[in-house]
């Protein structure tokens, strides 16, 4: 399922002006300072660093993946097509992420109840 959005069909508050929304950031929109420098702490940290279902092209968040592999990272990129991050990648699994997400969290449960499961 392709989903688009365009931004003039996106509802304005009627107080503010603001552009009514989850929480997420559109195309075009600026990062949250805070929660970018937030985000490129927890990747220095991370053992392990899922890249799900982007281009890897738009930066700072580009950025992150490549911070989390200079600091020991293991790096899982999930996309049916590769980016600039898969030579790098340790795992590519070239699948869409809604096919994919819900089979690894299935997984994850699984080891985590101590049940030994293969990866197919
Ligand atoms: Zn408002």
């Amino acid at each position: 399922m392709d989903i688009s959005v365009d931004p003039k069909q996106i509802a304005v508050c009627a107080h503010c002006g603001g552009k009514i929304r989850p929480d997420v950031v559109w195309f075009g929109e600026m990062l949250d300072e805070t929660v970018i420098d937030e985000a490129f702490r927890w990747a220095e940290e991370a053992q392990v660093f899922l890249v799900v279902g982007t281009s890897a092209l738009v930066h700072p968040a580009a950025s992150l993946p490549l911070v989390a592999k200079r600091n020991g990272a293991t790096l899982v990129e999930i996309n049916p097509e590769e980016t600039p991050l898969t030579p790098i990648a340790d795992f590519h699994i070239g699948m869409k992420s809604g096919d994919c997400m819900p089979r690894l969290a299935a997984l994850i449960g699984e080891t985590r109840r101590g049940r030994k499961v293969e990866l197919k």
